[in-house]
């Protein structure tokens, strides 16, 4: 089994080994994290001949902030070089189809690895070690199978099983945190004025909150799982331990130098370098805003490395 170092580096996007998919698999639709509208399976009218972006370095200033927050925990190499054995779908149309059908699965299979990963260093979740490395070596057998299989794979099945894995590390690690029983999974907290909350341990699992006050909050040891962040106000929030926090997230929210993060995550390049937040950040994502890629509600989260 690969130590964690690795096993991040093997999730972590490649965009020189990818053609781009994330470009051209999902469709969305023009709203505040997209300027334009595109249909699933056709290429975003800025991708270069070289798959890579040609407004990269504007993608917020061009409107299209979501686009900054996307990952696809290295699926798209994986697709790409091992799944077809580095076909460019341009070259090969009959290919492109299940190239594009194989991308979201190979990205979900990721995502559950990249949470494995994180759960397996969890302290705390010692007594489901085991499984957790048992689940992390299926997924990755999973992500290895060959393209007819993998459309045809039960993703839901595999996914129900590390799910309960990963909830049983969650609860293993948040066991002596203040609020391990404070349950706020999924709760609509959209544009809602929560500073100074003291939500450390808690489960903010899949919670929207987007715009939302989060200054000074403590959400150190949360389970933040897929918690839905863009525009929220993180400046002189706690978010040391935090659990299952993802770089997107981070990128998709407002911070300065007082927002305190684990050494493993980093300080978004738009947060202000003060402490009152007065330099350059993102515009908050208006609070009536909802997610409208046509790809899974994941699928928003993460970062891009295209240029
Ligand atoms: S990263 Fe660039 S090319 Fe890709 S979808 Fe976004 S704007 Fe289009």
């Amino acid at each position: 089994m690969a130590g964690p170092d690795s096993r991040r580096a093997a999730l972590r996007a490649d965009c020189a080994r990818c053609v781009g998919l994330c470009c051209v698999v999902p469709g969305f639709s023009a709203s505040a994290d997209f300027a334009i509208s595109k249909s699933p399976g056709t290429p975003c009218r800025h991708l270069r001949t070289d798959f890579g972006c040609g407004i990269h370095d504007r993608l917020r200033a061009k409107g299209f902030p979501g686009c900054t927050v996307y990952d696809c925990f290295g699926a798209g190499q994986k697709v790409a070089q091992v799944t077809f054995g580095g076909t460019d779908w341009r070259d090969a149309p009959d290919v492109a189809t299940q190239m594009f059908a194989v991308f979201p699965i190979m990205r979900r299979l990721h995502e559950l690895l990249w949470f494995l990963s994180d759960a397996m260093a969890l302290p705390g979740a010692d007594d489901v070690r085991g499984d957790l490395a048992e689940a992390y070596d299926d997924t990755e057998r999973l992500s290895r199978l060959d393209p007819d299989q993998l459309v045809r794979l039960d993703f839901t099945a595999h996914a129900g099983i590390v799910n309960a894995l990963l909830d049983q590390a969650s609860r293993l690690a948040r066991a002596g945190s203040r609020h391990p029983d404070l349950d706020r999974r999924g709760a609509d907290l959209v544009g809602r004025d929560l500073r100074g909350v003291d939500w450390s341990g808690a489960m903010l699992r899949g919670a929207l909150l987007i715009g939302a006050d989060l200054r000074r909050a403590d959400l150190s040891g949360a389970d933040v799982m897929g918690a839905d962040f863009r525009g929220a106000d993180l400046r002189g929030a706690d978010l040391t331990g935090t659990i299952f926090l993802i770089q997107a997230q981070l990128d998709a929210a407002i911070g300065d130098a007082t927002t305190r993060i684990d050494d493993t995550l980093q300080r978004p390049a738009h947060w202000s370098p003060t402490r009152d937040g007065s330099a350059s950040r993102p515009q908050p994502v208006p609070s009536a805003s909802r997610p409208r890629r046509s790809a899974s509600r994941t699928d928003r989260t993460g970062r891009r490395r295209r240029g």
